[in-house]
Order: structure tokens, then C-alpha cells, then sequence
């Protein structure tokens, strides 16, 4: 019953004789390789036009490095107040980007909402040198910090608003395919059709040891991009070991079915704890599903084994938990835990 997080699970097996083939024989360096070659071209398929594609080995290498490129360290990026980029990166975007500021909004169901963005970036007063910071991206996570999805409308009206302030609109998508598959949308609408300019493609939550990619849909946008994740220190050396994990993770939509997989158990948890008189604290539309529950029922699930994150607390004083599913998640575990609660 390990639901702490997605990345506790191992890797896809079929990511694993991937990296067992790729590890049969040389290959030159730094993604000079077949693996990334044929990755590039997969993706290009996957969004239905040329895009630029980056391979790196942590989702906060993509974020960063991505705002990085589109923001003057003088620029402004937009997002969430719990955005992964504002409460978990460890300052990783600002340090990459040379001092860019973040400013975080808040939010209802841990998403930004157009009609909070809009006057933030209409507010010229707020803007401008030579005293302010220039905005120069927004940046929205898919799915959010707290499990919810941005459909393409959403997205779309997003894009609108900073596009019109000059404002790139980057997306966080270290769980993309969670988002994908529920939204039953391909995944060009999902991202440039609705006005993303740079994606981090996130595969290590949805199955892989480590592989992210920072994908820009205009390649014009990328350019000397590969001069700053080498001084970013993020090139890898032997790159078709990324290069393979990503390969096999798209090859035959297999991201897309351990995505569904994933998904399906979080709904099975929610319905399980909703039936037990525990609904989810916000709508379950990927693979998290946070939910308030007493301490003492906190401290006999965890006294039974079951591993999850204390999130945060209610106004009631229950503790809300955060609880994660994977590919590797089995539906025995989920009935399990919801035996338990309902039990106890
Ligand atoms: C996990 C995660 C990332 C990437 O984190 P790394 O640990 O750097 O790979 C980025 N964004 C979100 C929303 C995440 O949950």
C-alpha cells in the first residue's frame, strides 16, 4: 500500500529491456545516437509537427531550464501558488535563469484561474523597467499539484491572455499522460493547439527511471538551447540511456496505458473512500487523490503498513492526505487500504 508517490514504484518492465538493449554494444555520446534520433522523430509524430526536443534526467532540470530560456533574467514567470516550480525546485528556475522572480497566485483546486491571471498581467503599473520585473512566462502544471487537469478550453484561454502580454506559456506535465488519457484528447490539442509554447514531457512518474524532456513547439524557440542545458550540466554523457527509456515509454502509446492504469486506481480509491464516508478534498482527474481523514485513522493506516504523505489539514483538524498510484499500483492494495479505513 505505497501510496507516497508515483516515483516509489520501479520502472515499466518494458522500459527496462529497453535500457538492457541499449546497454548491447557502443554508442557515441551526448545524444549523437540512434535512440535519441529516432525519440526526436517519435515526438514529432506524437504532436503532429516539427518540434525541438531535449532530453534531460529530472523534471526539475525541464522546468528549469525551459523558463530559463524563454524568461530575461530580468522576466517574471507566472504560476501557481503550490506549483512544483515555486515550492519544490529548490529555487532550481530562478538559479537557472539567472535571478527571473516567480510570482505565485492562488487558486481554486490548485489550478490558476484566467480571471486572476488576466488583471496581473494587465496591470501595467506592476510591470516594466526600470524598476519592475517584465513578465515573460506563465507556466501551469498538468496535471496540478493537487491532481486536478487543465482541459484544452482552459489552456486555450490561458495562452490567449499571455500571449497578448508578450508571456510564453509553459507547461509542467511531469504527469502529462495522467492528464492525457483522461481527457481522451490527442496530444497536440492538448498542448501547442491550445497555445503551449514549451512542455516539460514528464516519463519518470508515468514508468521510466529517469527521463524528461523539454519539448518546444516552435523550434525556432529552442535556439542555443543545447549550449545552455550542456552549461546547465544537465547533457548526459552516455544520452541513449534517456534516449531509450523515452522510446520505449511512447513506443506502441505504452505511456498511455501505464498512464490509464494509474489513473484507474485512483478512481477505485476515491470511490472506495468516498463510499466510506471519505470524499477527495478536490476532483480526482489523474493519479492523486488527497482526502481529509482523522489523525488517529492516519496513524492505524500507517501502523498497518500503508505509506502516504500528510499533506496538510483542514479546518475540521483532520489531516489531509496525499495519496499517490502508479502503473505498478494493484487494485489488491487499493482494497486494502479502503478495507481498512472502512474498518476502522
Ligand atoms: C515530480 C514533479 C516534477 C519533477 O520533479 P523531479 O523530482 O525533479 O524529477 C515536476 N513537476 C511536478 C508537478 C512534479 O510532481
Amino acid at each position: 500500500m505505497n501510496f507516497a508517490s508515483d516515483n516509489t514504484a520501479g520502472v515499466a518492465p518494458e522500459i527496462m529491456a529497453a535500457l538492457a538493449r541499449a546497454n548491447d554494444g557502443f554508442a557515441l555520446g551526448y545524444g549523437n545516437d540512434d535512440w535519441t534520433r529516432r525519440v526526436e522523430k517519435k515526438f514529432s509524430e506524437l504532436f503532429k509537427r516539427d518540434v525541438a526536443v531535449f532530453l534531460v534526467p529530472t523534471g526539475t532540470a525541464a522546468n528549469a531550464l525551459a523558463l530559463a530560456h524563454v524568461t530575461p533574467p530580468w522576466g517574471a514567470v507566472i504560476c501557481h501558488e503550490d506549483a512544483h516550480i515555486a515550492v519544490d525546485e529548490c529555487g532550481a528556475p530562478e538559479f537557472f535563469g539567472g535571478g527571473i522572480k516567480l510570482v505565485a497566485l492562488p487558486g481554486a483546486n490548485g489550478k490558476l484561474d484566467a480571471a486572476a491571471v488576466k488583471p496581473l498581467l494587465g496591470n501595467k503599473a506592476q510591470w516594466g523597467p526600470p524598476h519592475h520585473v517584465t513578465p515573460a512566462a506563465l507556466s501551469i502544471s498538468q496535471a496540478s499539484e493537487a491532481g486536478t487537469i487543465y482541459r484544452p478550453q482552459e489552456i486555450r484561454e490561458l495562452a490567449d491572455i499571455a500571449h497578448a502580454h508578450d508571456v510564453a506559456l509553459h507547461m509542467d506535465g511531469a504527469r502529462f499522460g495522467n492528464a492525457l488519457v483522461r481527457m481522451n484528447v490527442s496530444a497536440d490539442e492538448a498542448t501547442w493547439k491550445a497555445g503551449v509554447d514549451v512542455l516539460s514531457f514528464g516519463a519518470t512518474k508515468g514508468g521510466a527511471m529517469g527521463a524528461e524532456a523539454v519539448i518546444f513547439f516552435d523550434p525556432k524557440r529552442a535556439e542555443h538551447m543545447s549550449a545552455r542545458r550542456k552549461r546547465g550540466a544537465q547533457l548526459a554523457s552516455k544520452h541513449r540511456f534517456i534516449a531509450a527509456q523515452m522510446e520505449a515509454y511512447l513506443d506502441g502509446d505504452l505511456w498511455l496505458r501505464l498512464c490509464r492504469h494509474a489513473n484507474d486506481m485512483a478512481d477505485r480509491l476515491s470511490a472506495g473512500l468516498s463510499k466510506a464516508g471519505f470524499a477527495p478534498k478536490w476532483p480526482v482527474e489523474a493519479n492523486e487523490v488527497f482526502v481529509p481523514l482523522p489523525a488517529a485513522l492516519c496513524d492505524k493506516l500507517q501502523a498497518a503498513g500503508a505509506m502516504f504523505y500528510r499533506w496538510d489539514a483542514d479546518a475540521a483538524g483532520n489531516v489531509v492526505v496525499r495519496l499517490v498510484t502508479s502503473f505498478a499500483t494493484t487494485a489488491a492494495e487499493v482494497e486494502r487500504f479502503v478495507d481498512l479505513v472502512r474498518d476502522a
